[in-house]
């Protein structure tokens, strides 16, 4: 298992990393053949194969962006005795591969928002620990995983820092697609675009990696579109499915206004419930984590160390904050599920072969189709995308999706 095969379905760009971590060793003599050595630099960076100090990696949420930038930095920071002998870097065993998958590595560092935008003190943070030497000489590792929510003032302080970059400084950016980054950012860039995984290859990963039923895969791969975290909690949990199923009874429901109100708030309904499982899992395993740390810190005496409550206070605020994120995520995704019903009427009545996003729905696909025009189904997918747009303007979610049930009613 090397670091590359958590990525699924991006054959193309795991080519050009791979190719990227080869010309990385040679910038820091590291390759075998010595007259490589004499090549690094700038020619070496400005090839389009070669190494560069600053990656800006995009892509539709749920494909891996964070994952493949992940990936990336281990094979940056890969120590295989195979290099020598024209292994591919990144070899998933080795202590620096191993260490930057799980976080540990000293010179890699990921960040990860749990609030809505990036401020100019953290990034002023971040950009002076970026500036250091790396501690095991090779390379030091930036990850910003969700680059989209640097403020402006955040995004002019990084950007200074991309533009002077220390030379064995490396930024690897994630951000959904390149116009969320700030084309003064973006400029600076090696741009890296990832795609929608296919069905097929997210079902495999769940069957391969996962130990999922081959047919619970199949259909969690389909229902989710290509997000593969999705996908994987869809297979493995039943109440993420009954969620799911209980979101898209909305189309049915929409016969007069106090079903279409009714059925707003059992969407709302479920997307909390489904949001507050996510947050659950996530906060019960960081507070156990933290109390490890700090219960190992305390030695034998058993006495907790000072700061000690300090520091569970910050996680429970960090904790609260993400919950808002959390929280628009998931009726985001409830949104997308809704969406992905409408294309299939639509599919349906355009006479499409194939098979559905909700092949489970058939029955309920086919009688919206029989029941409506096209043209009501596009003005109805607008009507979703119009309800996400004003769920990213703060619009109060009960009332954004209210409206967008009425107007899913009139077809
Ligand atoms: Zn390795």
């Amino acid at each position: 298992m090397s670091v590359w095969d958590d990525l699924v379905g991006q054959e193309q760009v795991v080519e050009q990393l791979v190719a990227a971590a080869r010309s990385a060793r040679v910038v820091l003599g590291e390759s075998g053949r010595s007259g490589d050595s004499r090549n690094s630099g700038a020619e070496e960076q400005s090839g389009s194969s070669g190494m560069t100090h600053a990656w800006l990696f995009t892509g539709p949420p749920g494909s891996g962006m964070a994952t493949a930038a992940r990936a990336f930095a281990a094979s940056l920071q890969c120590t295989s005795p195979d290099l020598e002998l024209g292994g591919i870097p990144g070899c998933g065993f080795c202590e620096g591969c191993h260490t930057a998958l799980i976080g540990s590595h000293a010179d890699v560092e990921s960040v990860r928002t749990d609030v809505l935008s990036i401020g100019v003190k953290e990034t002023r943070e971040l950009v002076r620990s970026a500036s250091m030497s790396p501690a095991g000489g090779r390379w030091q590792v930036i990850i910003l995983e969700d680059s989209d929510r640097l403020t402006e003032g955040a995004a002019n302080v990084l950007l200074k820092a991309i533009e002077e970059p220390a030379p064995r400084t490396v930024w690897l950016l994630c951000a959904p697609s390149v116009e969320d980054a700030l084309p003064t950012i973006r400029s600076r860039c090696r741009l890296l675009v990832l795609r929608t995984p296919p069905v097929a290859a997210v079902a495999d990963v769940l069957v391969r990696r996962d130990g999922i039923e081959p047919e619970m895969a199949a259909f969690a791969a389909r229902a989710a579109q290509g997000h593969i975290g999705r996908a994987r909690r869809l297979a493995l949990d039943a109440g993420a499915r009954e969620r799911r199923a209980e979101v898209l009874k909305l189309p049915l429901r929409v016969a007069d206004l106090g079903a279409c109100l009714a059925g707003a708030q059992s969407l709302v309904d479920a997307a909390a419930a489904d949001a507050k499982q996510v947050a659950e899992e996530v906060d019960t395993r960081e507070t156990e984590e933290l109390r490890a740390a700090l219960g190992a810190a305390a030695g034998v005496g058993g006495r907790m160390p000072r700061g000690t409550a300090g520091a569970m206070k910050e996680l429970e605020d960090r904790q609260k904050r993400r919950a808002t994120r959390t929280q628009r995520d998931s009726l985001d995704r409830a949104l997308i599920d809704l969406s992905s019903f409408y294309r299939d009427v639509l599919a349906v009545q355009f006479g499409a072969a194939g098979e559905l996003s909700n092949e489970e729905m058939r029955q309920a696909v086919e009688r919206v189709a029989g029941e409506s025009r096209p043209e009501a189904t596009l003005r109805r997918i607008e009507a979703v995308l119009a309800c996400r747009t004003a769920l990213e303007r703060n619009v109060a979610p009960l009332l954004a999706v209210e409206a967008m049930a009425v107007a899913l009613r009139a077809g």
